[in-house]
């Protein structure tokens, strides 16, 4: 609390990422991060970079980027908006679109950030609760609303919605945006960006941050109608001119070019995802089904915060959430196999799961 701070900021709650520590020997597993480097044409790219140009402020458009991302989805680039990471994408969108006389719609368990977002914009917001297997039950966003914003795959559970869902929900609901956050969508979720030319109020949001490993760079973006795109722009040109510096301008135009290396990676998190999965069952772990790079998952004796202290001690991240809903589940980002390894071995020291293994 301070005197000097403007009075909407006294109350604000602001997000808390997972931890980013330094400590030697650690397998971090705690945010989501790509265990593989950014391919190849990136390291070629930002090694061949002149340093002298960075005396030049950077293309406040980002042109290059947009023309590779409309390119890669078959859209114009009017339809492509970009941003430093999603988290300033989303923070755009519900500035332009969600400030409405009519309530946002969003699950109760998601992404926390969209929380955040609202109670800075002081967007009134309804939770609607998940099933009881934690799938986003669109059928149940029938409010009037002011906008609908969900992850697909949704965060922290891992589950996908089928298109199918996302469209019925579009053909109802034609007043107000829908947001679908695909942070995710590229370990196996179906993406909505092939409706963009057909709903002018749906806005998608991807990221290079996971499936492309450029956490490190903040690039996001937004696909919709151009007309959505528009309204993120005036926002952005309100804002900050240039959200993306040059090195994140060429990192993410040559990631786009390695199509292949995307596709190779992304299977191998896909393969060692289910690995994992059926390794963590043998433990007495029951997992949701996740199309993500991590998984949701609770054991039938350990709360969550205490095996999450338990890998800790251990030198292994995870993260644990702890909301009533979903305090007794572990997300669990996936990493190499060799890491994955590691924390499998480690949960088997673990004394009640080597006595359950051992029964
Ligand atoms: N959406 C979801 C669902 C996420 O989990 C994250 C990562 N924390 C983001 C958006 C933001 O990712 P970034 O800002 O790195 O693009």
């Amino acid at each position: 609390m301070s005197r000097f701070w403007s009075p909407a900021i006294q109350s604000l709650v602001p997000y808390t990422p997972g931890e980013q520590p330094k400590i030697d020997g650690l397998t971090k597993l705690n945010t989501n991060e790509n265990p593989y480097p950014p391919a190849p044409a990136v390291h070629q790219a930002l090694s061949a970079f002149d340093s002298g140009r960075l005396r030049l402020y950077p293309d406040p458009d980002a042109s290059h980027l947009k023309n590779a991302l409309a390119a890669e989805f078959g859209l114009n680039r009017e339809q492509v908006f970009v941003g430093n990471g999603s988290d300033e994408v989303l923070a755009h969108a519900f500035m332009a679109f969600f400030r409405q006389e009519q309530p946002l719609l969003m699950p109760e368990t998601t992404y926390s950030f969209y929380d955040v977002y609202a109670n800075l914009y002081a967007i009134e917001h309804i939770k609607v609760p998940l099933t009881e297997r934690f799938e986003i039950d669109l059928a149940s966003y029938q409010n009037e609303n002011g906008g609908i914003i969900f992850a697909n795959p949704n965060a922290p559970t891992g589950v996908a919605l089928p298109l199918t869902a996302i469209r019925s929900l579009l053909e109802r609901n034609r007043d107000s945006v829908v947001l679908v956050d695909e942070a995710y969508v590229d370990f196996g979720g179906e993406s909505s960006a092939s409706l963009v030319n057909e709903y002018p109020n749906l806005l998608v949001v991807q990221t290079f941050s996971k499936s492309r490993s450029l956490a490190g760079l903040r690039i996001g973006y937004a696909l919709g109608s151009a007309e959505l795109i528009d309204g993120l722009e005036r926002v952005k040109n309100s804002f900050n001119s240039y959200p993306l510096d040059m090195l994140a301008i060429e990192a993410a135009c040559a990631s786009l070019s390695d199509k292949s290396y995307f596709e190779e990676t992304c299977a191998k998190i896909i393969a060692t995802r289910e690995k994992t999965r059926q390794a963590l069952e043998k433990l007495g772990f029951e997992t949701l089904p996740s199309a993500t790079n991590f998984l949701f998952t609770r054991h039938s004796e350990l709360p969550g915060s205490e095996l999450m202290d338990y890998l800790r001690s251990n030198k292994i991240l995870v993260r644990h959430f702890s909301k009533p809903l979903i305090a007794d589940y572990l997300r669990i980002t996936i990493g190499t196999d060799t890491e994955m390894e590691r924390l499998i071995s480690t949960l088997e020291m673990h004394p009640v799961i080597a006595r359950r293994v051992a029964r």
